[in-house]
């Protein structure tokens, strides 16, 4: 699976792709030279809204997606479409939005004994668990933003897709 690598125009969009399955990279170093030297050594795809930038990284034989700025569905979709990848929200693959790395899928057992508030463990069945920033999700309130982007994204997808 590709890794991506996103540029400062891109964190939130990045962060949406961890939660949909694509491993990215959002670096803390956005300096246009850092940005083609980490994506060639570690043969990442940058993902860019800068055109120069994008070119820059084509004539150095790296792999790059020039990606505008836009509403945040329609980047999700451009970016799965380049990827070919469906766009689809799973348990058994997300990613941590805050640093990248694999979520576990966990039950009420599990998030009992780490400590979820028993409020949360009445009203939801699953979790997601981030190993190594301990951050747990769960299909809270805000879920249903979530949900609406996701369905907006897929929305684009079909179009994308003609
Ligand atoms: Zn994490």
């Amino acid at each position: 699976m590709a890794k991506l690598l996103i540029d400062a125009m891109h964190i939130n969009l990045g962060r949406w792709l961890r939660l949909l399955g694509v491993k990215t990279v959002i670096p803390e170093n956005f300096d246009d030279n850092y940005l083609l030297s980490y994506s060639k050594r570690l043969k990442l795809i940058l993902v860019t809204a800068d055109k120069q930038l994008y070119q820059r990284a084509v004539k150095r034989g790296i792999n790059a997606f020039y990606v505008k700025q836009d509403d945040v569905a329609y980047e999700i979709a451009y970016v799965m479409h380049l990827l070919r990848k469906k766009i689809s929200f799973s348990y058994n693959n997300s990613y941590c939005s805050i640093c990248g790395n694999k979520l576990t899928p966990i039950g009420r057992i599990k998030a009992k004994r780490l400590n979820i508030h028993s409020d949360l463990l009445k009203r939801y069945e699953r979790f997601l668990l981030c190993k190594h920033c301990n951050k747990i999700y769960w299909e809270g309130s805000h879920w249903k933003n979530i949900n609406r982007v996701i369905e907006e994204a897929k929305s684009y997808e079909r179009l994308l897709d003609q």
